[in-house]
């Protein structure tokens, strides 16, 4: 048998094993079952990544919005081994501890923005939403509100698969999927601030515990907050006496052009939720910060035991492997490079806008960016959503990108690496208008 035969055989061999046994995460079951052959990937490099058969693509998603510092870097694989041969794992309850997770926490309270002081480890986005709203009851609690319990988020929010977060998350399909959610979460207009001050009135504040929200919607369609918004909610909380959560679990590490995108409206949150770029995806890994103020009322406030802890809160191995993809990060400018390639992709896209009839509204901020389809004749969207031909036609053209068909939109998102540079953002522009115009012509 030749090379590429061998190849093709453990290729259909896995193919048949994956629809067998695996049950992809937030996928059709049935079109798993049915639909060809899945992307099995082998290697990453840079923005590229390769697959079983050889074929090369583009990474216009950083995987989940995470892979900031790009695929194969070797010092995140010297972290991880040089920590895993000394102490791979211990745990972090009461009163143990390890370096690792002592130097991230401290390293996180640097950079953070304001007096975001303090940290709580977790596995990850849904965790981190999941332990927020649990913190910020027991707070209320502690401080004599019991009754302060209600989280408000907004429409096309995204907040993870854990019971808070899925309760949390204001895009309908995802609360459907089980007939009972959590009590006590409602949800508000996205940009509205007219919505969340008629809905504290309505609830009333003596109940509402806290807003989440993200800096900046992604899987809801890259949602960009309008000037003074932000500033806005920030002093609708304060007013209120209600806590102020910036789910910056795709926003942070460097992903909008600023480390974290809170910086952009110049808000500090009283706690902000990270996960994703901590470890650009290397190590599952998650924090919840808390400011000052809040971690010293809870340390005057608690006499029993802080009856919230993950296993693998504070995981040696993650850490550590965080702490150098911090410093990949701080090394290599990458939030500079994103700012900078950011504002290429915005200009390319509005090129293309001008271009291509089925481009609707484009937008970016950093890194995180969005092409809305349109029908041109409408001008409104088209009854069945259009931007999964557009991601078919880029992946078949070497571009691997998302689609947001929720809610009645159909928009096509991005998030590359952060250290993707101009060439490869051309070249991710290209095949983006190359398949925009495949698409159109085909309808
Ligand atoms: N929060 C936001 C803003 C997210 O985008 C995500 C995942 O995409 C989550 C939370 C959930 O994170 P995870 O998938 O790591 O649980």
């Amino acid at each position: 048998m030749s090379q590429n035969q061998v190849q093709s055989t453990v290729k259909d061999a896995l193919v048949e094993l994956d629809k067998r046994h695996f049950i992809h995460p937030t996928s059709s079951l049935k079109q798993q079952q049915e639909s060809g052959a899945p992307f099995i990937f082998t290697e990453g490099n840079g923005v590229y990544l390769t697959d079983i058969s050889g074929k090369k693509v583009l990474e216009g998603m950083s995987s989940l919005w995470n892979v900031n510092v790009g695929y194969g870097r070797k010092e995140l694989a010297e972290a991880a081994r040089e920590q895993m041969e000394k102490l791979a794992f211990t745990n972090s309850f009461s009163s143990f501890s390890n370096e690792p997770a002592i130097r991230l926490a401290a390293k996180i309270a640097e950079i953070t923005p304001g007096d975001l002081n303090a940290v709580f480890f977790t596995s990850g986005g849904s965790e981190s939403n999941d332990t927020a709203y649990k913190l910020v009851r027991y707070y209320w609690k502690l401080k004599g509100f019991p009754q302060k319990t209600k989280i408000i988020s907004r429409r096309k929010g995204y907040h993870g698969v854990n019971i808070g977060a899925t309760s949390a998350t204001g895009i309908t399909p995802f609360q459907e999927m089980t007939s009972s959610l959590a009590p006590d979460f409602l949800h508000v207009d996205t940009f509205s601030t007219e919505d969340l001050k008629e809905c504290i009135v309505r609830e009333g504040a003596e109940k509402i515990a806290a807003f989440v929200a993200e800096p900046v919607q992604g899987a809801g369609g890259v949602n960009i907050a309008p000037d003074g918004y932000f500033q806005a909610v920030r002093k609708i909380c304060d007013e209120n006496n209600i806590l102020f959560i910036a789910d910056e679990v795709i926003t942070g590490f460097g992903r909008t052009g600023k480390l974290f995108a809170c910086e952009h409206y110049n808000v500090v949150p009283d706690v902000m939720l990270l996960a994703k770029g901590i470890t650009s995806g290397y190590i599952q890994l998650g924090a919840v910060v808390l400011t000052e103020r809040i971690h010293q009322e809870l340390i005057a406030l608690s006499d029993g035991v802080l009856l919230h802890g993950y296993t693998y809160s504070g995981h040696a191995t993650a850490c550590a492997v965080a702490l150098k993809n911090i410093e990949i990060i701080e090394k290599e400018n990458l939030v500079e490079n994103s700012r900078l390639m950011g504002e290429e992709l915005l200009k390319g896209f509005k090129k293309i806008q001008e271009e291509i009839d089925i481009v609707g509204e484009v937008r970016a901020l950093g890194l995180i960016g969005a092409v809305e389809i349109i029908d041109p004749v409408t001008k409104k969207r088209f009854p069945t959503p259009i931007s999964p031909k557009v991601s078919t036609e880029a992946a078949k053209r070497g571009l691997i990108v998302r689609t947001v068909v929720f809610e009645g939109m159909d928009t096509v998102v991005f998030s590359p690496p952060l250290v993707i540079n101009k060439q490869e953002i051309e070249e991710l522009l290209a095949i983006l208008r190359e398949s925009l115009l495949a698409v159109e012509n085909s309808l």
